[in-house]
Formats: structure tokens, C-alpha cells, sequence
């Protein structure tokens, strides 16, 4: 076994990594008791090409991006059109060059686009590709369709500061990626800016987790009543601390007819509940920001 680098770790900073404020305690608007970040993650391909391009060729592993297209997300745009919700679609650039009605479709229920890379790349600092997928993924949102986002997720979850100083500077407003609160905070940048707004995540809310299985991330499925249970008890208390969950979806999981009726079922058992809140991240971004600028 390598020998720890005792140099590399004396020369972490004695000081949290995240160094925003707690997050403030605004109230839910209109009276509700606590809010869920209804977001879904649209990777299609770009969810297996993003660490090995050679896998486009592998066109059996490509077709579990493609059922996004051809199955997930017409049946899940479906489902919340019966369910009267409207949801936030974190789509990869390539996907939207791909797959340019899909996203027409999407848009065209009404529900929120928000950035998610253009290759679905992690990014890694000082690595040009950073700038790249960032720029790529909002030139083509705005030229395929017409769409600034104002929300980001973190491909793969991860980020580092010069991507959190980026996204400021190409004027995003929220980012959805960070797994440190049960309430939306304000970024603060190591230059003493403040930053984004974070929705932030849970991985209980995370379907790969439960769902999806391949060679590549071989993992045995969950059955519908034991995430059921694991969902509802986390919204359920959730509920009680009056903060938020944000679901994060993929329609290559939870477009699959099995999900899909798990999925319906816990929306049904949310709105149940008449006081959670389920909403878009640009209006959850908007509520926190217009409670902050209120003071
Ligand atoms: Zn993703």
C-alpha cells in the first residue's frame, strides 16, 4: 500500500470545506409546511459515454440511455401531467443535440430546464474541459432551445470552487449538487463573494441507487414497498424539520413501468399531505432570494 502523503494533507486548510452561513429559516410561501425539489436528471447516453467515449459502440449499454427518449420521459411527462406537477429537467448538452424533441417536449408541459454539463463530465480544476462543458452545455440550451437556465446539477455530483465561481459568472442562479442541508442556504465563495443559491440534495432521493442495474454498476434492485418506505419516512420527517427534499430522477430508472408506479405512488402520498410544497427549483431559487432580499 502507497504511504499517505502527509505533505498533501499538512497542507489542507484547518477549516470547514463549505463555509457558507447556516442556511436562514425563511417560511414556506402560501402557508406550506415544507417544499420537495421535484428535479429529474436527463443523462440519456451521456450517462455511460462520460468516462469512456469507446462506449458509444457498446449499443446495448446505449440503449439504457436511449429508453430516456423513447419510453421514460413520454411516460413520465404523462404521469405529471396527471398528477398536475411541474418539474425541473437537468438535461446534458449532447443530450439536447440528440435528442432535440424530447427537450421540445419537456418545455412544452411547462416544466423548467436547468444545466447538467454538455458530456456529463466531473469536473476536475484547472482542466479546460470544466470551462468547456459549461459554456457548450449553455450555448446549446440556448440555441437548440431558447433556454437560459437558471438552475445547475453537478454531472456525477462533484464540484470544486473555480466551477462555483464560473457558474456565477455565466449568471446561474441555483445549483442543485451539494448534500450538506435539509433547507435551500447561499453559497459563499472562498473570495468572500456570496455565490449560488444550493437546493441541496439527498441520495435517498437518488433512483440509480435502487433501480438501475448494469455491468458497469452492477447493484441488485430494491423492491417497490422498501423504497416506498425509505422515501416516505425521510419526506415524513422532513415535513416535521419544515425543510426540503430534492428528488433526483433518472427516466433511464424511473421511466421504467415498475418505477414509474412507485414514483406515482409516493407523489400521491406527498400531495396527500395538502401542505408540501412541490415545486420547481427556479421557484424555490426565487422564493429564497426574494425572503433574502426582504431581510
Ligand atoms: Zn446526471
Amino acid at each position: 500500500m502507497a504511504a499517505i502523503d502527509s505533505a498533501a494533507l499538512n497542507a489542507i486548510p484547518l477549516a470547514p470545506a463549505n463555509r457558507a452561513p447556516l442556511a436562514p429559516e425563511y417560511p414556506w410561501p402560501q402557508g406550506y409546511k415544507a417544499a420537495m425539489f421535484l428535479s429529474f436528471d436527463v443523462d440519456a447516453e451521456t450517462a455511460w459515454t462520460a468516462k469512456d467515449p469507446a462506449r458509444y459502440g457498446e449499443l446495448v449499454t446505449m440503449s439504457y440511455g436511449g429508453f430516456e427518449v423513447r419510453v421514460g420521459v413520454p411516460k413520465l411527462l404523462e404521469m405529471l401531467r396527471q398528477q398536475e406537477l411541474k418539474a425541473t429537467f437537468f438535461i446534458t448538452g449532447w443530450s439536447v443535440e440528440a435528442h432535440p424533441a424530447m427537450c421540445e417536449a419537456i418545455l412544452k408541459d411547462g416544466h423548467e430546464v436547468g444545466h447538467h454539463g454538455f458530456h456529463h463530465v466531473m469536473p476536475i480544476p484547472g482542466d479546460p474541459m470544466l470551462v468547456e462543458e459549461v459554456d457548450r452545455g449553455l450555448e446549446v440550451l440556448k440555441r437548440r432551445l431558447g433556454v437560459v437556465p437558471k438552475g445547475y446539477r453537478a454531472p456525477s455530483g462533484e464540484s470544486c470552487e473555480e466551477l462555483r465561481v464560473l457558474l456565477k459568472e455565466r449568471g446561474l442562479i441555483y445549483s442543485s449538487s451539494w448534500r450538506d442541508d435539509v433547507r435551500p442556504y447561499r453559497h459563499l465563495l472562498a473570495d468572500g463573494r456570496p455565490g449560488l443559491i444550493e437546493l441541496p440534495v439527498t441520495m435517498t432521493y437518488d433512483d440509480w441507487l435502487f433501480g438501475l442495474s448494469h455491468r458497469y454498476s452492477p447493484r441488485p434492485m430494491f423492491e417497490r414497498e422498501h423504497v416506498l418506505s425509505i422515501w416516505k419516512d425521510e419526506l415524513e420527517e422532513t415535513r416535521e424539520w419544515g425543510g426540503m427534499v430534492t428528488t433526483v430522477l433518472h427516466p433511464q430508472c424511473s421511466g421504467r413501468p415498475m418505477r414509474l408506479k412507485l414514483l406515482r405512488e409516493f407523489l400521491e402520498h406527498a400531495r396527500a399531505y395538502n401542505d408540501v410544497w412541490i415545486a420547481t427549483g427556479e421557484q424555490i431559487a426565487a422564493h429564497f432570494a426574494s425572503c433574502e432580499a426582504a431581510g
